[in-house]
């Protein structure tokens, strides 16, 4: 299967897929930052959590 051979709602379905997967990777830990990018608030994260928003389906807030 090629990307071509998508439609948009299933390309959406792999991005919002996508977006959680990193969302759960780069998961701040206990001192609030990223373990993979070793900042706060990353940039990888913040963008699949506002992709997420931006298709009505914002992530659930961990704790
Ligand atoms: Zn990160």
């Amino acid at each position: 299967m090629t990307g071509a051979s998508l439609s948009p709602a299933q390309i959406q379905n792999r991005l919002t897929l996508s977006a959680r997967w990193i969302l759960r990777d780069h998961r701040p830990g206990d001192d609030g930052r990223c373990p993979i990018c070793r900042v706060a608030d990353c940039t990888a994260a913040r963008t699949a959590r506002g992709y997420l928003t931006g298709i009505g389906q914002p992530p659930p807030r961990p704790r």
